[in-house]
């Protein structure tokens, strides 16, 4: 199996970075070096933003259908490419290939969606109060050259999230992709380089992600800023370009709940909620981690769920049948190890997983931890791995007091028959997405975004196109 060195890609070319530094990069199943990627310097960062910046005039001097047939060939492309692409999303970031595999058909179909929506971002016509010859317009412009910051959990879907409503909107877009991935963000934008997207409308550089956010965001060249990771370093980012008062969308961290009421559809809540919990390796920010279940089926429930934990193939993404890979960098199994470690040392008991497994590679074991105590970590910190807390309750009011109790708001999920119950949690728990007997399912037409300390802004539905988008106001009298 092989995996590309990475470049920069700028101005429409693929190059090294100007100084000839690069960095390693490893495959998580392994703790093997796979590849090198280039590491940009601040003069490949001022090609870029000048790239950028003559891109965006291109780009939005053309016409939405025009646009859109770009990004169409581009999915296209996309589609026809996920064999290939699909193994190095493996190889860097660990997951199975059927997933990557998912993860870059979504992409496609996300690019479809927006290629559509592009061409329905109307203005309107608003009568005067004065006189009838006075033409008030509401005009929707593209914001400019956005810097976007991407991460290593989702290497395509993170991209695409700000790709697709960026390019739709009219902008154009640098994107610093995460280092530890770097081949699969290369492999997406590619295809729109194959597509005939213009030079600079989409750029990709790697780096210090501090260097670069450093230097982008306060560059007049930026307009808007849109980072995806945890929430100090999105809560840094959004200060910064607070100072120079550049737009910001936010897509940070989450600690999800899973409320499993007493009349709850068991084997669907384990199944679903179990299907969500260990996908990627919990390294999802709306990943369900905090399970609050009704005291009459805690015990089936924990048991059933540990099962299921028990029954998934943990190995290399890229062998066949594997269900669960390696986390994607040691630093996640050191902090699964210190969580484990705090949560039973406060009175947790383990029904199953706990430990890393092997001495290659960075693999854990699929974990449940039932009755946590409230002041463990792991029920207050994002675990951000195979790892499950559960709790219970008597009373659902309880339990959605719990749901809050956090400063994360991002995703929620609960399980009831009871439309009184559906009707109270719709109305009271604080997340920004809720899935109620059923997994998550997000997609390019819902909003996609969180409240609280996961951020704000949306990263799907017509409300990621406003993100991207001036709304002015023009009059013209005529005389
Ligand atoms: P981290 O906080 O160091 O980094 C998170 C992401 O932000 C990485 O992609 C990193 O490259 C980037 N980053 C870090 N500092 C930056 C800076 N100054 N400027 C620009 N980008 C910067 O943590 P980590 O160890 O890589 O990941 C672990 C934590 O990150 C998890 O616990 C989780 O909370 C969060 N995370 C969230 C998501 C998400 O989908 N929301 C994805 C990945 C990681």
């Amino acid at each position: 199996m092989t995996y590309p060195n990475t470049q920069l890609f700028i101005n429409g070319q693929w190059q090294d970075a100007a100084d000839g530094r690069s960095l390693a990069v490893f495959n998580p199943a392994t703790g093997k070096e796979i590849g090198r990627v280039a590491q940009a310097s601040k003069a490949d960062l001022d090609k870029a933003l000048e790239a950028a910046r003559k891109g965006f005039e291109v780009w939005r001097d053309m016409v939405p259908v025009e646009r859109a047939k770009i990004m169409r060939k581009a999915a296209a492309l996309i589609r026809e490419r996920a064999a290939e692409i699909a193994p190095l999303l493996t190889q860097e970031q660990g997951k199975p290939l059927v997933e990557a595999k998912g993860e870059t058909l979504a992409a496609a179909d996300m690019i479809e969606w927006y290629a559509d929506e592009g061409q329905r971002v109307y203005g309107r016509l608003v009568p005067s109060r004065f006189k009838p010859e006075m033409r008030q317009m509401v005009v929707k412009d593209p914001v400019g050259p956005v810097a976007a910051f991407t991460p290593w959990n989702f290497p395509i879907n993170q991209v695409v999230r700000k790709v697709g409503p960026a390019l739709a909107a009219g902008c154009s877009m640098l994107v610093k992709a995460a280092e530890e991935t770097p081949a699969g963000p290369a492999a997406f934008i590619k295809a729109f380089a194959d597509a005939g997207l213009p030079p600079g409308v989409l750029g990709l550089v790697y780096g210090n992600p501090a260097e670069i956010s450093g230097y982008l965001i306060p560059h007049p060249v930026i307009r808007k800023v849109t980072f995806t990771g945890s929430t100090p370093v999105g809560k840094q980012l959004a200060a910064l370009a607070g100072q120079h008062m550049k737009r910001v969308t936010m897509e940070l961290g989450g600690h999800a709940p899973v409320i499993v009421c007493e009349d709850a559809d068991i084997q669907l809540a384990v199944k679903s909620a179990g299907a969500a919990k260990f996908r990627n390796a919990g390294q999802v920010c709306i990943s369900p981690t905090r399970f609050l279940v009704h005291e009459s089926i805690k015990n089936e429930f924990a048991q059933a769920l540990a099962k299921y934990a028990q029954g998934l193939k943990v190995g290399d993404g890229l062998a066949e049948g594997t269900q669960m890979g390696p986390l994607a960098n040691p630093r996640r199994v050191t902090a699964m190890a210190e969580l484990h470690e705090d949560a039973v040392k406060k009175g947790a008991t383990v029904l199953t997983g706990g430990k890393r497994i092997g001495d290659a590679g960075n693999f854990w074991e699929p974990t449940v931890l039932v009755d946590v105590p409230l002041e463990a970590r792991v029920f207050n910190d994002e675990p951000f791995g195979p790892v499950a807390g559960i709790r219970s309750f008597t009373d659902l009011n309880d339990a959605i007091q719990e749901a809050n109790r956090l400063s994360f708001g991002l995703a929620g999920y609960a399980f009831t028959k009871s439309l009184k119950n559906a009707d109270l949690l719709t109305r009271r728990i604080e997340v920004g997405m809720l899935w109620m007997n059923m997994p998550a399912m997000p997609n390019a037409e819902m909003p996609f975004g969180g409240i609280k300390d996961s951020g704000y802004g949306s990263e799907g539905g017509p409300e990621s196109l406003e993100a991207y988008l001036n709304v002015r106001s023009v009059a013209i009298m005529n005389v």
